[in-house]
This record gives C-alpha cells, sequence and structure tokens, in this order.
C-alpha cells in the first residue's frame, strides 16, 4: 500500500519507537503473556492538531482499511489478547505485526512444543475475534501520561523493571543476587523510568505540524 509522505508520518520497524519494541526484552512479557501487538505498519496524520492517539492510523493489507489506531486499545477491551496479531474487523483478516526479538527466540526454542497445536490455537483465537470488535468507540482516551502523570507511570514501570532485572532475572538465571546489584538498581531504574515516563508523555501528546510542539 502506498500513504502520501506529506500528509502520512509512516512508522515501520526502522523507527526509533518500533526498534524499541523489537529489542526491549521486558516487552516479550507484553507480548508473549498480555497479547500486546505493534503492526508492521501505522500512519500518523501530521496535518491534524491533536494528541497522536487522535491521529493515528493502522493499514489493513488485507482489504486496506485505514483504521483508527484505537480500533485495538484497552479503552475497547481490544488493546490486549491479540496473540495472532491485530484482527480486522472489516475482512475479518490479521493485519501482520512485529515481533519483539525475545519474543521470537522465546517461541524459537518453544516450538516443539506448541508448534503442533499453532494451527488450532489460531482458528480458536480467530473465531473469538469478531465478537470482541461489534462496538468500538474512538471518543478521546485518558492519557495516564498526561500532566505530572507521567511520574508515576515511570515510578510504576521502574518498579515492575527493578523486580523483574534485579530480582527474578538472576533467580531463573541462577546468578546470584549480591548487595550491589540491590543497591545500584535503585537509581538505575528510578533515572530509566522517569525518561521512560517523559518520554511516552511527550511521544502521546505530540500534536500534528499545525500546532506548535
Ligand atoms: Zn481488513
Amino acid at each position: 500500500m502506498n500513504f502520501d509522505p506529506k500528509k502520512y508520518k509512516i512508522y515501520t520497524w526502522k523507527s526509533g519507537v518500533m526498534l524499541h519494541w523489537i529489542i526491549n526484552p521486558g516487552l516479550a512479557i507484553n507480548e508473549l503473556i498480555l497479547g500486546q501487538r505493534i503492526p508492521k505498519v501505522s500512519l500518523e496524520d501530521k496535518t491534524v492538531d491533536k494528541p497522536r492517539v487522535e491521529r493515528s492510523y493502522v493499514p489493513c493489507p488485507h482489504c486496506k482499511t485505514l483504521h483508527d489506531s484505537r480500533t485495538w486499545s484497552t479503552q475497547n477491551g481490544t488493546g490486549f489478547k491479540n496473540w495472532f496479531g491485530l484482527y480486522c474487523p472489516d475482512c475479518g483478516e490479521v493485519i501482520p505485526c512485529l515481533m519483539n526479538a525475545f519474543t521470537f527466540i522465546i517461541l524459537a526454542v518453544t516450538f516443539p512444543l506448541w508448534g503442533w497445536f499453532r494451527g488450532i490455537l489460531r482458528k480458536v483465537w480467530l473465531d473469538k475475534q469478531a465478537q470482541r470488535f461489534e462496538q468500538l468507540g474512538f471518543e478521546s482516551v485518558y492519557n495516564p501520561f498526561a500532566g505530572s502523570g507521567w511520574v508515576k507511570q515511570g515510578l510504576i514501570w521502574a518498579a515492575f523493571m527493578y523486580v523483574l532485572m534485579t530480582l527474578i532475572f538472576p533467580l531463573l538465571t541462577n546468578d546470584p543476587i549480591t548487595q550491589k546489584d540491590v543497591l545500584v538498581g535503585v537509581p538505575i531504574w528510578l533515572v530509566g523510568g522517569l525518561i521512560f515516563g517523559y518520554f511516552l508523555k511527550r511521544f502521546m501528546d505530540k500534536k500534528g505540524d499545525s500546532a506548535v510542539t
């Protein structure tokens, strides 16, 4: 599909945010457990003076429909459980998605366990999709990163990553947890969390070219 580059900014795996989705090991959890997925191609209307979430679109390569990106959102109860990709409510096909590198490795290693059932699992999943997308709403979504919300969101993320990387990860790999790791991890994740929160605030609030940003 071709898109007007004057009207749309086109995001693919080469864009910074998408690359982050691929290389951040923590996001494999979002993909594998929560079923949160990012489409291979998404568009941002550069000409509209609205927050990013209200001017983002996902094209379906099967039926060429340009979907509002909020078609798959927590607001509509469709942001998760998208293990096989983003279901297109217009044509019933599945929109291809990016895959986190660690998800890929985990899936490849465990393939003998689930590979046999892939077709059945996909069918069971696909059969459930149409009804999930029957009633979609696109009113403005509350942005938890707006105002000073990014501090709270950043700290929640930092706490989650701290526990995961400092405590749970060493347990899984059988590495000793040292006092130094426990202490050093606090400032690292604190700063990391605040950067993450602020980055997302800027990202989600960002308006189109017609606005001063
Ligand atoms: Zn479609």
